[in-house]
């Protein structure tokens, strides 16, 4: 069963439910979900995740499970002179 997603509370346009991969912050880590169904708005991509969804990942972060796999991030942190 699809979940009824409002209109975009950002911009109004249209939330339609699809698969995503969604980055999530959680206490200064960075975890990666794939295959997500969220809310996408068409118009602005603005992600919107239903209660039931955001309870499970932040279940799977407390939880001791092994994750499907984990990657290492290339992090770049601007200079001054990268600046316009
Ligand atoms: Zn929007």
């Amino acid at each position: 069963m699809m979940h009824k997603y409002g209109d975009c509370s950002f911009c109004g346009g249209e939330v339609k439910e699809s698969m995503v991969d969604l980055d999530y912050r959680y206490k200064g880590k960075l975890y990666i979900f794939q295959n997500v169904p969220a809310g996408v708005c068409q118009q602005c991509g603005e992600k919107y995740l239903t209660a039931k969804v955001s309870k499970e990942i932040e279940r799977k972060i407390q939880s001791k499970e092994k994750w499907s796999k984990t990657t290492p991030i290339p992090v770049e942190v601007f200079s001054k002179r990268a600046k316009a």
